[in-house]
């Protein structure tokens, strides 16, 4: 019983290697904190994640036909317990010796403030406190809130005439039943006085781009980028089998919450707000777009689909990789418009690799249809370290 107890706390099964950094990197743990987990790809065999000096390191647990499981064949155990109490003792060759198993975190995002915001969802604006400025965005400003003095919200206040409120009321109406953990939850809203309050959840580290910009990204490594990527690509996949289209995807419309939480934030407003940004969205056949974030034929028609929110997606990989740069620099919209025209595309900006360009060159196919899906996209993103070949027979240290 004790040992399956020990067992159990660090064993986690079938969790993905980003994840298995995020649970680590969980500020309650410490060097030597470690995980093993199962390979999503390959079934049977296992992996070691290790925090070492607020890094995690991950070793690839090999295996012998006839069973035991060993780092370097100079040490053979035969189940995963020997292998774990024999690295509690000593570090020999790995970075750190293991200490305790790592702290499972899990952090539930209610879809309601409380069983009554399911169907109720217009609330009385007094029981909303508003704390502290956010932000401002272009629709007016947001604020960290308290609602019923309990539960912690966003609150988006609304400029006057920043839009029909009947168009809103309709639009909020399915952001209200789009549910999904990738998703910017939408609990509640005000709506009977100006100024209208959307009230949302809280992401404690506010929009990714001005994340990515944080000292100049240096803290910010490509496991970390691929997996913002892969938690994008998963809330989109998530509208596009509901047939939702965001309209606006970009690193400003994406949150960070704690413990690398990323998620879609104002999917489906673009389409009834009046906006008024000169310089992200600019005027083209009277409606204002964020044209360098737009697929050339929405910019065309304005025929917004899925596969126009799978051009600005790659936009978007570009501005995780650049850490938050404004595509398409010193270029202006009508600028871009034309050279895309003429098959024109970012280049491959430096340390960006091969792997993740092509991503982002197959989803600015100039023919919507062939751009892949956000379901393709996010298993690729998923497995971009399964397909990884740095490793090796002498040293499984995968990086
Ligand atoms: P927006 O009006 O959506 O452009 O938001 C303006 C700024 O407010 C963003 O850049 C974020 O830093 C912050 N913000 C927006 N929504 C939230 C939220 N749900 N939680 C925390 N911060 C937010």
């Amino acid at each position: 019983m004790r040992s399956f107890m020990l067992y159990t706390r660090w064993f986690f099964g079938a969790i993905k290697r980003a994840d298995a950094e995020n649970q680590l990197l969980y500020s309650e743990n410490q060097t030597g904190a470690f995980l093993i987990r199962e390979s999503e790809s390959q079934k049977g065999e296992f992996s070691l994640s290790v925090l070492d000096e607020g890094v995690v390191k991950h070793y690839r647990i090999r295996r012998l036909d006839e069973g035991g499981f060993f780092l370097t064949r100079r040490k053979i155990f035969s189940t995963l317990n020997e292998f774990v109490s024999y690295y509690t003792t000593a570090s020999d060759g790995l970075c750190v010796r293991l200490e305790k198993p790592c702290l499972k975190i899990q952090v539930p995002t209610p879809f309601d403030l409380s069983y009554k915001t399911v169907d109720q969802w217009e609330i009385e604006r007094s029981s909303v406190q508003l704390l502290k400025r956010l932000g401002s965005g272009q629709f007016g400003e947001v604020w960290e809130g308290l609602w019923n003095n309990t539960t912690p919200v966003a609150v988006k206040t609304l400029k006057p005439g920043s839009m029909d409120p009947n168009d809103f009321l309709r639009e909020a109406q399915i952001m209200k039943s789009l549910r999904h953990p990738k998703l910017i939850q939408l609990y509640a809203v005000c709506t009977l006085e100006d100024p209208i309050y959307i009230i949302t959840e809280l992401m404690r580290h506010g929009s990714l781009q001005e994340y990515l910009q944080i000292d100049a990204g240096s803290k910010i490594y490509l496991t970390q980028q691929v997996d913002m990527a892969a938690q994008v690509a998963s809330g989109m996949a998530y509208l596009e089998s509901q047939n939702y289209i965001h309209r606006d995807l970009a690193a400003r419309n994406v949150l960070v919450g704690e413990h690398n939480i990323y998620k879609v934030a104002d999917f489906g407003l673009a389409r009834v707000f009046k906006v008024d940004n000169e310089d992200i969205y600019e005027s083209k056949h009277e409606i204002k777009l964020p044209v360098k974030w737009t697929a050339p034929e929405a910019i065309r028609t304005n025929k917004f689909s899925i596969k126009s929110d799978v051009w600005s997606f790659g936009i978007l990989l570009y501005e995780i990789i650049t850490y938050g740069k404004m595509p398409y620099t010193g270029r202006t919209g009508a600028e871009v418009i034309q050279m895309l025209s003429q098959n024109y595309r970012l280049p491959q900006p430096p340390n960006c690799p091969e792997q993740f360009y092509s991503i982002m060159l197959e989803c600015w196919n100039a023919e919507p249809t062939e751009r892949p899906t956000f379901e393709k996209l996010h298993l690729k993103l998923e497995d971009y370290f399964e397909t990884d070949s740095s490793y090796s027979e002498t040293n499984n240290f995968i990086r």
